[in-house]
């Protein structure tokens, strides 16, 4: 997702890590009211082969009404009996003993107190929009509410009617894929991105057959007033930037895509297969295609493969940040990574997580607070400087099969480290430890001196952040050598991590006017002193 700065949100945030892959689908039928904001709803929460002895439910200050088990029976068909419960406002708890193809079904209202956001757009008209991340589909709908537990789900929405109600030429957009009432995404995703919106909108297709390829089904969901905008600036790429993807890292994911105007409070959010994003940069017309490019990316990564726990987040936004940057390369060229890089690199260096390390168990309980430049932008570093450490050809490769392993499933950052060893033929430990699991960045202070007679530069240089953030080793810091004449010679010397002084010598049969220390930016790092001996 891409946060907007002014975006406050007080959740009450409770970790359920539940660990109950058996899970297999959601079907979930909603009426939506043409005034208030009461729902009226109803979920079957289907399993599969497992015998549990209590199921726990998430679903926060609704009123349940009933809850079924239905199993099917081979010789009796459906058969649904009302189950015992107990529902604290927050879960449901039901004794439960399911064999063999069971659901439970709940049947509930409310009006939803987050996650199902009812109201107005900027023109002033009804909408209805799901807004989920990180834990919010508690609130509107009962769900195992954590990353870990994936699974397909199915919605039918139904949008009440009067005689004056304007919802007669509402259309409704969902994950995966519309067949008359319902929409039905059959691959397993995140809760927290089971969505759907509600209004008017105008629909138009992006689907341009590219190198004599079809690509999947690309549409953009706008306000009316928006549509010739929407298509012609933010989304005029759509199809290409998935086919970037698709060349880069693998088939698009699913069945389609929806890039979707909508109410959600973050800048765009990745909703599997139907991304909504934020309406107010469209009614301004300031809306670029960073957004579109990052929320895309996320559909492979993010999306497809999620992240099993929160701590694990920069597997999904510090991939969609890079990807911002390097579908931003394939198509315009190779500048735009190195801008967006830079940039990356200065908001992390000015925030306030530096500190922190990126894999952050601090926060597993409070993810919101993970919504920060460790996950994003320094995400976003330790893929260019794996892709530097590694190669281009091992990086995607690994990329490849890292989603290829985990597509439809969930991943961890010491998953994603032993894809890319295998495929680099290489111990990375070292990289992945220094890059994920401590804090902060490397500081160098650079001195040289000019041994003439050996023709040599020594070098000597000093580690000079924090303690606390420890050593980092640097195989290949490159050094620029220039000569009072303008010519330059570069060479790649080796940092230490075990000490703090490394000291170089390196040949070189001048003696250079000026040292620069990694001049192409390859490594996230700052030079705090450089000078003469
Ligand atoms: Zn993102």
């Amino acid at each position: 997702m891409r946060t907007v700065g002014s975006v406050l949100l007080t959740l009450s945030l409770a970790a359920s890590v539940q660990g109950q892959a058996e899970l297999e689908t959601y079907v979930i039928s909603l009426t939506i009211p043409d005034t208030g904001t009461v729902i009226q709803g109803s979920a079957a929460v289907v399993f599969f082969r497992r015998v549990y002895d209590t199921l726990r439910l998430d679903l926060v200050k609704m009123q349940v009404d009933t809850v079924w088990r239905v199993e099917y029976n081979i010789h009796e068909g459906r058969l649904r009996t009302p189950v015992p419960y107990r529902y604290d406002g927050r879960v449901i708890t039901v004794p439960a003993d399911i064999r063999g193809i069971s659901s439970l079904e709940i049947q509930y209202h409310g009006a939803p107190g987050d996650g199902l956001i009812i109201g107005s757009n900027s023109y002033g008209r009804r909408v209805v929009f799901a807004d989920n991340w990180p834990e919010r589909a508690r609130y509107w709908i009962p769900t195992f509410d954590h990353p870990v537990d994936k699974a397909s789900v199915t919605f039918n929405i139904r949008v009440q009617t009067s005689l004056i109600s304007p919802s007669l030429s509402w259309r409704v957009v969902s994950n995966g894929k519309s067949r008359r009432f319902f929409w039905s995404e059959s691959h397993r995703i995140p809760t927290y991105t089971m969505v759907f919106g509600a209004g008017e909108f105008s629909v138009s297709e992006h689907r341009p057959a590219i190198d004599g390829r079809d690509t999947i089904p690309i549409e953009v969901w706008t306000y009316r007033e928006d549509s010739v905008y929407a298509d012609s600036v933010p989304f005029r790429r759509a199809t290409e930037i998935v086919e970037v993807m698709q060349r880069l890292i693998g088939p698009f994911p699913y069945e389609n895509l929806k890039h979707v105007e909508s109410s959600t409070k973050f800048g765009g959010m990745e909703n599997s297969s139907a991304i909504f994003y934020a309406e107010k940069p469209y009614v301004e017309r300031r809306m670029g295609e960073g957004v579109v490019r990052h929320e895309t990316a996320h559909q492979w990564f993010g999306d497809a493969v999620t992240e099993r726990d929160w701590p694990h987040l920069w597997l999904s936004e510090g991939f969609a940040t890079y990807f911002d940057g390097v579908i931003g390369a394939a198509l315009d060229g190779d500048s735009v990574l190195v801008n967006s890089m830079r940039a990356n690199a200065a908001a992390y260096f000015k925030s306030v997580v530096t500190d922190r390390p990126i894999v952050d168990s601090g926060y597993a309980a409070d993810p919101i607070k993970l919504l920060n430049a460790n996950s994003y932008p320094k995400g976003a570093w330790v893929l260019h400087m794996l892709r530097g450490t590694i190669g281009d050809s091992a990086f995607f490769r690994g990329l490849r099969t890292y989603y290829t392993t985990y597509r439809d499933s969930t991943a961890t950052s010491e998953d994603f480290q032993r894809v890319i060893e295998k495929e680099a033929r290489t111990n990375l430990g070292w990289f992945f430890h220094q890059w994920l699991y401590q804090p902060g960045y490397p500081q160098l202070d650079v001195t040289w001196q000019y041994d003439a007679g050996a023709r040599k530069v020594v070098l000597g240089i000093t580690q000079r952040q924090k303690p606390e953030w420890g050593l980092f080793r640097l195989p290949a810091l490159t050094l620029e050598f220039r000569v009072a004449n303008g010519a330059t010679v570069r060479r790649d010397v080796a940092v230490s991590g075990d000490n703090r002084e490394t000291s170089v010598r390196v040949d070189l049969p001048f003696a250079p006017a000026e040292v620069r220390v990694d001049p192409d930016g390859k490594l996230l790092l700052r030079v705090t002193a450089i000078g003469r001996r």
